[in-house]
């Protein structure tokens, strides 16, 4: 089902970090994860304004799942003042820290997308571990593009990769085989660890986005 023109006008002015090609296969592959674990959920880990988020809920929406999003809204490392993805917009007057969540809910709601997706303010390995709180294997999707440091990407594939449902999708953003196009963390704890585990194969790479399927 192609994302309605109403999305796509949201998406094209959504502050963000995702070429439309990774939007688009990031969306494609929500259908044969639901068809594999019907209802869902579909979980996000890094919504900051919610541009993957848009391209993910044209998708559960229209299949009537669950799409959870979580982020703790203060910003990753590489979005701080200062660093080169910085948005000086996305800062809270009031403390000078970032916050993202605001942004978030005004692109759900101008794509009329609000109720179909569960924000959750957090900080990932707490609410994946409430979330999943031993149970393994029961998610459609798990899409990571959280904290890029070595030990937050860790600690993202140990929380998140055993919540893929068998016939799920993860997908992980910002992979980088390559050392000299970006940093190391996602590729090197979390999608090598999953590859290398057996437990998933790659069924698409577009951009810097990885989608594995869980065996
Ligand atoms: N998916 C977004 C980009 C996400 S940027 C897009 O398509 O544009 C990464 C986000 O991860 C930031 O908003 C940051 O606040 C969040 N983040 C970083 N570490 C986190 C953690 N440990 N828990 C929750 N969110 C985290
Ligand atoms: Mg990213």
């Amino acid at each position: 089902m192609p994302v309605s023109e109403r999305v796509l006008d949201v998406i094209a002015r959504t502050k963000g970090f995702m070429p439309v090609e990774e939007g688009q296969a990031l969306h494609d592959a929500v259908g044969p994860a639901l068809a594999a674990v019907p209802g869902g959920p579909v979980i996000e880990i890094g919504s900051y304004c919610g541009l993957s988020t848009l391209w993910l809920a044209a998708a559960t929406s229209v299949a009537g799942a669950s799409l959870v999003t979580v982020d703790h809204h203060r910003g990753s490392e590489e979005i701080q003042p200062g660093w080169e993805h910085h948005d000086p917009e996305v800062v809270d007057a009031r403390s000078g820290r970032m916050d993202s969540l605001p942004f978030l809910r005004r692109s759900l709601e101008d794509a009329g997308l609000e109720d179909d997706v569960v924000v959750v303010v957090g900080r990932s390995v707490v609410v994946g571990r409430l979330l999943t709180s031993g149970r393994a294997g029961f998610a459609a999707m798990v899409f990571i593009d959280g904290g890029h440091g070595d030990d937050l990407a860790r600690l993202d594939h140990e929380v998140w990769a055993p919540a893929v449902a068998p016939g799920g999708v993860l997908a992980i953003h910002d992979v980088h085989p390559d050392p000299s196009t970006g940093g190391r963390p996602p590729f090197e704890r979390i999608y090598r660890p999953a590859v290398e585990s057996g437990d998933f194969v790659e069924i698409g790479a577009v951009g810097t986005l990885r989608l594995l399927r869980r065996v």
